[in-house]
């Protein structure tokens, strides 16, 4: 896996120069930064001047920190409430959605330490995951926040829509207005007032509040898909993924290829074994699909085993040549959005699925 600092650092240049100071980017780098490696990411989302980072998880926030970084650091998903003195102790901010979280992480920090937390409230107008949904219970938590100022200092408020990918914004507006609706209950605005991820950034830029968690887009992957092709700025994709040929042989007439024996030779035909399986992420269901060498793209024919895979050649080739799995090749595309569409998924799913076992290579530092 080749990833492309200087791709990454684009992306969040552009979207920063939109931003126009008029919001904070906190780059997401939650999942090992979409699969491309947090700490990497990080640093490259740093050197282009994001001010902070989000993740989903406690261990993932300790991760960067235990690499110096100093920005702040959102936890986006629910943290156990007796992990929240861990969490203070570092200077991690912590996401809740319900007083009873308050409660109990209230009796971690008076039982060990004497630093106030930082929270953001979880807003739920209408993804249905976590957060406050509506203003009675939110109004008992900012009264319990106000009475606890010495055990939490609420640093945000946000909320996170289900649909700000698609081009029918009906469901997206409503969330928009049961946002304001119940940030309004608060007695006073907290520091960060958020709601966009990368597709309400790049599409409804207008609600953005003064903070944004821009995610896959500063991959520089289109956060709808192919639904809305329309971008601010090219988006520059981080990730290649390349191999290389470790055997090659010709086979006959109705020899067959690889687990199950479902691929018939139909003739005289060039078969090049690449060393990348499902272990690695690459999905058994890309069975039909094609990779490029030397920009032919070659059909995955037969079963994709754990480690290995097998193509078809046009012809003989010399073992050692590159395999192009994800990226360009003599001006031929492999997009991780054609890969998403053959394996009937989403490319954010595809990134984080790449395993550990593939050697990541960092270019352009
Ligand atoms: C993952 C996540 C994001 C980033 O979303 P992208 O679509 O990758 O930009 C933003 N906010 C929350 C709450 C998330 O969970």
């Amino acid at each position: 896996m080749t990833v492309d600092l200087a791709a990454i650092r684009h992306n969040v240049q552009e979207e920063m120069q939109r931003l126009a100071g008029k919001s904070a980017l906190f780059a997401v780098v939650k999942a090992d930064g979409y699969g491309h490696g947090a700490v990497a990411v990080a640093q490259a989302c740093q050197q282009a001047g994001a001010t902070g980072f989000c993740v989903a998880l406690l261990d993932e926030a300790l991760e960067l920190r235990a690499a110096h970084f100093t920005e702040p650091i959102l936890v986006l998903g629910i943290t156990p409430p007796e992990q929240a003195a861990i969490a203070a102790a570092n200077d991690v901010s912590l996401t809740f959605g319900s007083l009873s979280w308050l409660t109990a992480a209230a009796e971690d920090l008076q039982a060990r330490t004497n630093t106030p937390l930082k929270v953001h409230i979880a807003l739920d107008t209408g993804m249905g995951r976590i957060g406050f949904r509506n203003a009675a219970d939110l109004r008992d938590a900012a009264d319990y926040l106000a009475a606890h100022q010495d055990l939490f200092l609420t640093e945000g408020v946000f909320t996170h829509f289900a649909t700000a990918d698609e081009k029918d914004t009906t469901y997206f507006q409503q969330q928009a207005q049961k946002f304001n609706g119940l940030v309004a209950v608060l007695p006073k605005k907290p520091r960060y007032v958020h709601v966009s991820n990368s597709a309400t950034s790049l599409w409804h830029a207008a609600c953005n509040g003064n903070m944004i968690r821009f995610g896959v887009a500063l991959y520089g992957l289109n956060p709808s898909g192919r639904g809305i092709p329309e971008l601010p700025y090219p988006l520059q994709p981080a990730l290649s993924l390349t191999s290389e040929l470790t055997f090659v042989k010709q086979i006959h007439a109705g020899d067959a290829v690889s687990y199950g024996a479902t691929y018939k030779a139909q003739g005289d035909e060039w078969i090049g074994t690449v060393p990348l399986g499902y272990a690695d992420g690459w999905l058994r269901r890309l069975q039909g699909f094609h990779v490029l060498v030397n920009g032919v793209p070659c059909e995955i024919v037969g079963r994709i085993c754990m480690d290995q895979f097998m193509i078809r050649l046009p012809e003989n080739t010399p073992v050692g040549t590159t395999v192009t799995l994800v990226g360009s090749d003599h001006g031929e595309t492999i997009s991780m959005q054609d890969v998403a569409d053959y394996s009937h998924t989403i490319h954010y799913e595809l990134c984080c699925i790449l395993t550990q076992r593939l050697p990541r290579r960092y270019i352009n530092r």
